[in-house]
């Protein structure tokens, strides 16, 4: 007769005290240089990493950090990222290469969110190694969603982040416990993505997972996206921060005209949005709203590229964009 209990795997994380809880924290989140040796070793390795989990659990956040320069635009606002952003670095002999996704929507079934699942559900596949990000302590259904979509044979770490939240980590224990029973994760990293000795860390622990072959990339370059892509996500990003939140997530920025002369960018973009109200919001008062968002974007534009820019920013309405699987697409949406 069984007790009903189901037997322990190797890989069973759930600490059964509070003082083995304790330990494995303490050991989780020392720091620990990176694993990979300082002179290289025979072959070079390189692998595909994917960053998935629900909105706002701090993906891009963590891509930014890992690759040490921003690529991936966050804000407060849940569906900040819309596309599938590839960042990588080079350590020692070892070249990771992330790829951040989109957040899974469950919210709305439009053509935009259905774009938005399709690039989720492509990046998982193929990958080495898969970080399932979730807010420490917290899982609902929005992130079980995102856990059902990872295919079983991948191996994934489930990276508890803002654990700068956390104050009792007592309760810890239970959670970690039941999220073992979710998915047969490899390791357990208790983090925030805000910290660089964190971030640090976390090459270690994904080094092991990267299969030996050679580099897909140079080892100086951080992403694949062009810079004119980089600057539709900068105004998006500054439309996003500087906009309350009755301004619909479904508005979208294109480029229409991107030049280089030397050191000098032209830049013309347009902001779409849905209605007419949506075009007052973004204009604001006397057209100080879209100033400040050009002002910004401008800013940010001139330390990426190293020189000037020049930026013009229009704002047009599209009624219903995000329901048109064709505008979706002709928007630049996979
Ligand atoms: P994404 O939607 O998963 O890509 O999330 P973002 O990277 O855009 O981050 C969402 C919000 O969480 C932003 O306001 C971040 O500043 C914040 N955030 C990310 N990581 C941490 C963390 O480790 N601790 C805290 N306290 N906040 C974080
Ligand atoms: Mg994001």
């Amino acid at each position: 007769m069984t007790d009903g209990k189901k037997a322990p795997t190797p890989t069973d994380l759930s600490p059964q005290t509070p003082d083995a809880l304790e330990a494995m924290l303490t050991q989780a989140m020392s720091t620990r240089a990176s694993n990979a040796p300082a002179v290289p070793t025979v072959g070079q390795r390189c692998g595909l990493i994917a960053i998935v989990g629900k909105p706002n659990v701090g993906k891009s956040t963590l891509l930014n950090a890992l690759v040490g320069q921003k690529i991936s635009i966050t804000s407060r606002k849940a569906q900040t990222t819309r596309h599938r952003i590839t960042g990588m670095r080079t350590v020692g002999p070892t070249q990771y290469v992330f790829v951040d996704t989109p957040g899974f929507q469950t919210r709305h079934s439009n053509a935009l969110n259905r774009s938005l699942n399709r690039t989720v559900v492509g990046a998982v596949n193929d990958v080495d190694l898969i970080v399932f990000v979730v807010e420490a302590g917290q899982f609902n259904q929005a992130d079980a969603k995102v856990l059902s979509l990872l295919p079983a044979n991948t191996p994934a770490i489930l990276l508890a982040n803002k654990f700068d939240l956390i104050h009792r980590r007592a309760e810890i224990a239970p959670w970690l416990k039941e999220m073992q029973e979710r998915h047969n994760f490899a390791e357990f990293v208790p983090m925030s993505a805000n910290n660089a000795r964190d971030v640090e860390r976390l090459f270690g622990i994904c080094d092991k997972y990267l299969p030996e072959q050679p580099w897909m990339y140079g080892a100086d370059e951080l992403t694949d996206r062009s810079d004119r892509f980089m600057a539709a996500e900068i105004i998006r990003e500054k439309l996003f921060r500087l906009t309350g939140d009755e301004l619909p997530y479904t508005s979208t920025v294109i480029i229409d005209k991107y030049e280089e002369e030397g050191n000098l960018r032209r830049v013309a973009a347009t902001i779409v949005v849905e209605r007419d109200g949506h075009k007052g919001m973004i204009i604001g008062e006397k057209g100080e709203k879209l100033k400040r968002i050009g002002t910004e974007a401008r800013h940010e534009l001139e330390t990426l590229t190293g020189g000037k820019v020049f930026l013009e920013i229009w704002v047009k309405v599209r009624s219903g964009w995000a329901d048109d699987d064709a505008r979706v697409k002709t928007f630049g949406y996979e």
